[in-house]
């Protein structure tokens, strides 16, 4: 489910496959309409009729089952009065009453799901119904995750006094699980050219690498020159964006690598607008997400030389509206003061002192709001 279909699924026979009773009822010819007929035989679902439906014979049947040969309508069991085994048929009865015909909804052969669509619950139904038990989806890339820099810990272990906990790393994974990635692989590397380079060649089986750390401009930034080890192609090297300025995006065959910059907001954002779309494209998803706006619940007094994308919660502000806080730590690497965000105020490059109650383009963090368990 939520992977997109790759090959068109056809019918393999008619649908319904036989001539479907739509209610309980009895299942006889128009021409008894409004007589007192005898009730022959029973159908139930799962059952091929041994039995013919004749003038003056009808068949007692459940829905789901196929209708006995002769059966041109099925009256509901509330629509007649039984007595023994006879029952009073209704004045009116039409041809074809609550008789789904065979091939009414499909027919063998039939476009049933075409590639591209999204594997909702439905689909698995379908797929299901017309004996696809395997069916070609675009697979998820699999992500390898980087983790750069001497003075990091993995969680778990106590950081010495000039250590911290490796947080990119898990906060890269949580963003790929709720992106419909796998699980990635954790490595981390230390800032010597060998130790990137080995730790890439371990990588290498990945559709996508994303390194952290080490592509600013630090004496042990040593990421770009280890990916020209390591023979990847540069593509870009810096936006101007606030926060993530020295991304790097680079490509060896058809491996995505990107270096994101190591302070922790920095890493988020850069995954929310580049990693995951480039992930969505390769599932044959839409890369971007809407656009959304919002109003300012408080005001926001901010100046950039770039794009800037400022952490807020947006909340439901009734009819359809949506109110933003902005989540101003003191920089990126300040993760605490903006836990609670869920979305990203964008906001271009100047000066910009705005009023509470302004509207402002957002975008939702992992593209969409999240579901109720996460908020
Ligand atoms: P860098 O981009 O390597 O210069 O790192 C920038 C800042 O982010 C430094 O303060 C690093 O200590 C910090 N940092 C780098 N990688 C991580 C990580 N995996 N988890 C938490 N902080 C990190
Ligand atoms: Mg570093």
């Amino acid at each position: 489910v939520g992977l997109i279909l790759a090959e068109p699924v056809r019918a393999d026979r008619d649908y319904p496959p036989f001539r479907r009773a739509m209610m309980d009822g009895y299942a006889v010819v128009v021409a008894d309409a409004g007589r007192t007929i005898d009730v022959v035989g029973e159908v139930a679902a799962g059952q091929a009729p041994a039995l013919t439906v004749a003038p003056g014979a009808c068949a007692s049947i459940m829905t789901g089952a196929p209708c006995p040969e002769g059966a041109e309508a099925v009256v509901k069991r509330e629509d007649v009065t039984l007595s023994g085994r006879r029952v009073a048929l209704p004045a009116r009865v039409a041809a074809g009453q609550h008789i789904a015909a065979r091939g009414s909804e499909c027919e063998a052969g039939a476009l049933t799901l075409e590639a591209g669509m999204s594997i909702t619950p439905l689909v698995v139904a379908v797929l299901t119904t017309v004996g696809r038990r395997e069916v070609r989806a675009f697979a998820p890339p699999r992500l390898a995750v980087i983790s750069t820099g001497d003075e990091l810990v993995e969680a778990g272990r106590q950081p010495g006094e000039a250590q911290i906990r490796n947080s990119n790393g898990p906060m890269l994974a949580a963003l790929s699980r709720l992106a419909g990635l796998p699980e990635p692989d954790q490595l981390h590397a230390l800032d010597t050219l060998e130790s990137l380079e080995g730790t890439l060649q371990r990588a290498s089986r990945a559709d996508i690498i994303l390194l952290s750390g080490g592509v600013s401009a630090g004496r042990f930034d040593l990421v770009p020159q280890a990916l020209r080890r390591y023979g990847a192609e540069p593509v870009f090297h810096k936006v101007t964006q606030k926060p993530g300025k020295p991304l790097l995006f680079a490509t060896r065959g058809r491996q995505l690598i990107f270096g994101l910059p190591g302070n922790p907001l920095s890493s988020h954002f850069c995954f929310s607008r580049y990693v995951r779309p480039a992930a969505r494209k390769m599932m044959g998803q839409p890369p971007l997400s809407a656009v959304y706006s919002g109003r300012l619940s408080e005001p926001l007094r901010v100046k950039s030389a770039r794009t800037l994308f400022v952490l807020a919660r947006a909340t439901e502000a009734g009819g359809g509206a949506w109110s933003l806080r902005p989540l101003l730590g003191q920089g990126s690497a300040d993760i605490f003061a903006s836990a609670g965000a869920n979305a990203y105020i964008r906001l271009p490059v100047g000066d910009h002192d705005l009023p509470a109650g302004a509207t402002q383009e957002f975008l939702w963090i992992g593209g969409s709001q999240w579901p109720s368990s996460l908020t």
